[in-house]
């Protein structure tokens, strides 16, 4: 029916964060229904596309997973491109995931920040010829919806990462939060629901 009246959204989101958290299963999850007790490397698949309704329209998301590479905390700056949407995903049980939320985070910002910075270069340096910093850090933060995402919250016994803790980076952030469990599928697709129609919002 979107087909019909001529209009489609594509959008391309990223799943960040440390290795183990459940990245890849929140996306099989919310693509597929599906768990995966075992954890293993993603191997092959870059991405998993969905389709959602949004206001009547069709909302294809494309959501990547990165191929195990996060380990080595070299996830290229190729996953990022084109990115207008991201996941950053910590495990509630395990503190030092969320330490390194903040730098997934940092990691993140810089990439969509160059990028942002060289589309505007190439827009400006035509028109103006003198390029403020700041235009490609104001450009990036409302282009990119981005979400912190506490997995795991099926394991409240073992918690050791508080839920106002998360609320609190978020804000520190300004970027959404929710705590998700991929095991019992809580909020899951309510997660990617949320950074859809948020984008969604900004483009239509
Ligand atoms: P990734 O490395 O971030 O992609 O993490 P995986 O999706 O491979 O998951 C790592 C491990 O955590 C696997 O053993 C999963 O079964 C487990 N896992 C993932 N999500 C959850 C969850 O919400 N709850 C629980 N209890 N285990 C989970
Ligand atoms: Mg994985």
């Amino acid at each position: 029916m979107a087909e019909e009246s001529g209009e489609e959204y594509l959008f391309k989101i990223v799943v960040i964060g440390d290795s183990a958290v459940g990245k890849s299963n929140l996306l099989s999850r919310f693509t597929r229904d599906e768990f995966d007790h075992n954890s293993k490397a993603t191997i092959g698949v870059e991405f998993q596309t969905q389709v959602l309704e949004v206001d009547g329209k069709e909302v294809k998301a494309q959501v990547w997973d990165t191929a195990g590479q996060e380990r080595f905390r070299a996830v290229t700056s190729a996953y990022y491109r084109g990115a207008v949407g991201a996941l950053v995903v910590y495990d509630i049980t395990r503190r030092t995931t969320f330490d390194s939320a903040k730098r997934w985070l940092d990691e993140l910002n810089s990439n969509l920040f160059s990028l942002s910075l060289q589309l505007n270069l190439n827009i400006e340096a035509r028109s103006v010829g003198n390029i403020e910093v700041g235009i490609g850090r104001a450009h990036c933060d409302t282009a990119v919806t981005r979400m912190l995402v506490g997995n795991k919250c099926d394991l409240e016994s073992i918690r050791e990462v508080t839920t106002e803790e998360g609320t609190e980076l978020a804000e520190e952030e300004g970027m959404f939060f929710i705590e998700t469990s991929a095991l019992d599928s809580t909020n899951v697709s309510k997660a990617f629901e949320i950074v859809i129609r948020d984008i969604y919002e900004k483009v239509s």
